[in-house]
């Protein structure tokens, strides 16, 4: 937010887009009618706003979204009619696909090059969750009772939450909508405060395609005021979340007191371990995309390299060579790289923790501060930063910084390796770079991480489970598994006898 004008003077100017949020499949303005603005992280300039919604908004959309779950037009379609649905609106989004590409990069700044593929990419949750609606089989169960018939089934859980951040809210969203519809739930969509404008767009879309009113609620505003209230509401039966690792706790605790399921997809301090054997070029690449790609503002961020001492110094030189090439600029355009930060309070924060890293000793062999260009002065640019000499006992290699910054930590062994990679709180992701084939073999059963790259990095599918172990989460998303996440089994006993028997005769 900035504060030369208020937004509802922006407004009335009329120089900045305004949105309404959509609960009950209406578009609406929050209930206290107040608004806030959302900011281009290439301008540093507001260019929407988004309403500011609250408890009272929360309460709304989840008795909608609790209605349309009890609802003949949407408990009464066949899971067949609701893959359906699912399989139109991955075609729907397909169609809006660049121009929801171009809102997400208005609002995150990352670069457009990397969101367009996002967007064509993120139907295929929507395909693959629709065709999955069907295919969620009970089973009869050869009960060792006789004269009883018993068999389970599956069922939706209720109401879910999602809770998004503001990295790729398109494509987090997706990997919670798509199995949640699936299963034949309804939703409470809250995206975060700093990128909630591709939501509410999607809503648009969403309201194309023929679900029934209610089905998805998109509230937007803070996390105090609309997603604290949302993770508590005595209607809310699932809260799936992706963000920070304080709030996923925060929401761990609050949801226990109503017993809700609780997904979390949490932060990283992924390691990127490269040994002597590997196809070095090939390394730098995948560890340069690592922790740049996205402006080092994503929860895979391979924010560690981890590469054996007797290579550091050629290996070091060499990232940085392909670090100084990368041109930062404005994110639309085909020929940058490297794009901004996505809001002023992360700037801050990547900053401090480069302020941090000099302070403990380490060195920084490039970047470790703003860029001085002209044409980069009003956005929230940092340069691609790397450090060397760290040891992995620093801040700076312990807390996730959610930006352009490398540490480099040194090794002597695969022992040593991986006694590195595993010493961390988190456990979402790790990189292993090598061509020896027992070593590619041998090492991914020892990394305490959800996903293991060997020889690439950040590869994802709809059909691949990602998660975290360790405080980067619970529960798994994407992949066939995880929808019955969203659902709860049921077994269904039935006597074939003629009489019920005595009830005071045990048997
Ligand atoms: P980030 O640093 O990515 O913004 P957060 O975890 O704070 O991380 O934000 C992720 C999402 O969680 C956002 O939509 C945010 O508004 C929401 N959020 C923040 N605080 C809370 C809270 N106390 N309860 C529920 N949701 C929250």
């Amino acid at each position: 937010m900035n504060d030369r004008l208020s937004p509802q003077a922006l407004a009335s100017a009329g120089t900045l887009q305004k949105f309404k949020m959509f609960i009950g499949g209406e578009w609406v303005d929050s209930a206290s009618g107040e608004y806030f603005e959302t900011d281009n992280p290439y301008t540093g300039l507001p260019w929407g706003l988004i309403p500011r919604g609250n408890e009272e908004d929360v309460d709304l959309a989840v008795k909608a979204a609790h209605k349309a779950l009890h609802s003949r037009e949407w408990r009464g379609l066949t899971a067949s009619n609701r893959g359906a649905l699912l399989r139109a609106l991955g075609d729907a989004l397909g169609e809006h696909a660049p121009r929801l590409a171009e809102i997400e990069v208005r609002d995150n700044g990352k670069l457009y090059a990397e969101m367009s593929q996002q967007t064509e990419y993120l139907r295929q949750w929507y395909y693959y969750f629709g065709g999955l609606a069907d295919k969620i089989e009970g089973a009869v169960i050869p009960i060792d009772k006789p004269d009883n018939f018993t068999y389970t089934r599956y069922e939706p859980i209720g109401v879910v939450a999602a809770i998004i951040p503001w990295n790729s809210p398109l494509f987090l969203a997706a990997w919670k909508i798509a199995p949640a519809l699936a299963a034949g739930n309804t939703i409470v969509l809250k995206p975060s405060e700093f990128t909630s404008a591709s939501l509410l767009e999607f809503a648009k879309v969403f309201e194309t395609v023929g679900f029934p009113p209610g089905v998805l609620n998109v509230v937007t505003g803070f996390g105090a005021e609309v997603g604290a209230p949302l993770s508590v509401h005595p209607l809310v039966a699932k809260v799936a979340f992706t963000g920070s690792e304080a709030t996923g706790k925060r929401i761990y605790a609050s949801a226990a007191n109503s017993l809700k399921k609780v997904t979390l997809e949490l932060g990283g301090k992924s390691a990127n371990i490269v040994f002597k054997d590997a196809d070095v070029d090939n390394a730098v690449k995948g560890v340069i995309s690592g922790i740049f790609a996205a402006c080092g503002q994503t929860c895979v961020a391979g924010s560690r390299l981890v590469v054996q001492k007797s290579m550091h110094d050629e290996f070091v030189e060499k990232l940085v060579a392909l670090a100084k090439s990368a041109n930062l600029g404005d994110p639309m355009k085909p020929t940058t790289q490297l794009g901004p930060v996505t809001n002023r309070p992360q700037l801050a924060k990547i900053l401090d923790y480069i302020d941090i890293a000099k302070k403990e000793g380490a060195e920084a062999v490039i970047g470790g501060k703003r860029p001085v260009e002209e044409a980069l002065q009003n956005g929230w640019f940092v340069e691609p930063t790397i450090f060397a000499g760290v040891k992995n006992s620093m801040r700076i290699a312990q807390e996730e910084i959610f930006g352009p910054v490398l540490s480099v930590i040194p090794f002597e062994d695969e022992e040593e390796a991986i006694a590195i990679a595993n010493d961390t709180t988190f456990g979402l992701a790790a990189g292993l770079w090598t061509t020896d084939l027992r070593r590619a073999l041998r090492m991914p059963a020892r990394l305490e991480v959800g996903t293991v790259w060997v020889n690439t990095y950040r590869a994802m599918s709809y059909m691949a489970p990602f998660g975290g172990y360790k405080q980067s989460g619970l529960g798994k998303e994407s992949g066939q598994d995880m929808i019955k996440d969203y659902m709860q089994k049921k077994t269904v006993w039935m006597s074939t006898q003629e009489e019920v028997p005595n009830p005071f005769i045990i048997r």
